[in-house]
């Protein structure tokens, strides 16, 4: 119930206000986003490359509604990924860029779907000129259809782009087997988004169960698995499926969230494992936030205890 709590306030701009000019805000907040400018990423991402964990950098923002929005948004992607590139972090991929299709024009109405191919394609080239990837998050399952169709026409010219499947969606079994094919990359996560029981499993271990059986399918496909999940238990199944389907370090990778279980990050990075740090940065940190607060009742005990002591 906390979480559904959570996640409905993550929509609300009354919520909103209160949280993001709440004094304590930014030090908590600070755990889960390492900063609001690009020199913030550039430098967080600097620091993981440097203890062998490669890196995903989100531009935070969603839900942008108006054109002048979203093509800052895309601008503020090229722009990083420029100074990855001069940084050198960009090179074989280290530091790839993950991109919200709602933040780059997905939510205008009429022909939102388009722009935002349009803005995906300019970060997907500004992606390749840096030498690097682009991974397209996936938000709420009102826009999961959307988001196949532009990651489809984008791996058309770049077909090292990747998507997100969420395990908690009863159909993402079938979209794993689509997205099992040559090339594809698929980060896999459980989902952060309240959905309704006509389309998602509902139950902790349905999830987790789901997660699994997407899982099996990913390591016995010819595509690239990101198993993005900071649950032990499905950590170690993936890593059981991995050697079942044949598969060696390095032909699938772990993920995880900047400032979560950095312990069992480094610990998988020391055994030779693929580990990705999802980085986000910016201003736009409340949907995110809320979300992180939302997966966890002890995070939002610790932020209304930081509230209450100020
Ligand atoms: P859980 O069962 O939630 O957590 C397992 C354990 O991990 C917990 O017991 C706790 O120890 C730790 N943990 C988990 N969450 C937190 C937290 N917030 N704070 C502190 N500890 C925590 N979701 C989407 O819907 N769309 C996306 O595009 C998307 N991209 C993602 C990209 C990456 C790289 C990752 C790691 C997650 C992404 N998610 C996305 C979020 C995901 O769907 C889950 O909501 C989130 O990862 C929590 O699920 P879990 O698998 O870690 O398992």
């Amino acid at each position: 119930m906390l979480r559904q709590a959570l996640l409905q306030m993550s929509k609300s701009d009354r919520v909103r206000h209160l949280v993001e000019t709440a004094p304590v805000s930014r030090g908590v907040v600070h755990r889960f986003v390492p900063g609001a400018d690009v020199d913030d990423a550039v430098r967080a991402s600097s620091e993981l490359v440097a203890s062998h964990r490669l890196v995903t950098i989100d531009h935070l923002g969603e839900d942008v509604f108006d054109l002048a929005h979203a093509r800052t948004t895309r601008d503020a992607y090229v722009t990083l990924l420029q100074h990855l590139s001069d940084a050198g972090l960009s090179a074989d991929g280290r530091a790839e860029v993950s991109v919200k299709l709602s933040a780059v024009g997905q939510a205008l109405e009429g022909d939102g779907e388009k722009i935002a191919l349009e803005h995906a394609w300019d970060i997907c080239q500004a992606a390749q000129q840096a030498g690097t990837t682009v991974t397209l998050d996936m938000e709420d399952h009102t826009t999961t259809d959307s988001t196949l169709s532009v990651l489809r026409d984008l791996r058309g010219d770049f077909p090292w782009v990747g998507a997100v499947l969420q395990a908690y969606l009863r159909r993402t079994e079938a979209d794993c087997k689509d997205l099992s094919g040559n090339g594809s990359r698929v980060r896999l996560c459980k989902g952060a988004y309240d959905e309704p029981e006509s389309v998602a499993f509902q139950s902790r271990d349905e999830v987790d169960r789901s997660y699994v059986r997407c899982t099996k399918v990913l390591m016995q496909g010819e595509g690239y698995p990101m198993l993005a999940t900071h649950d032990p238990r499905l950590v170690d199944i993936g890593g059981a499926l991995a050697v079942q389907a044949g598969r060696s370090q390095g032909s699938y990778e772990y993920q995880m969230l900047y400032g979560i279980r950095p312990d069992e990050q480094q610990r998988l990075a020391d055994q030779g494992e693929k580990m990705r740090v999802y980085v986000p940065y910016g201003d736009d940190w409340y949907g995110y936030f809320m979300r992180r607060l939302a997966e966890r009742p002890a995070n939002t005990v610790f932020f209304l205890r930081a509230l209450a002591t100020k």
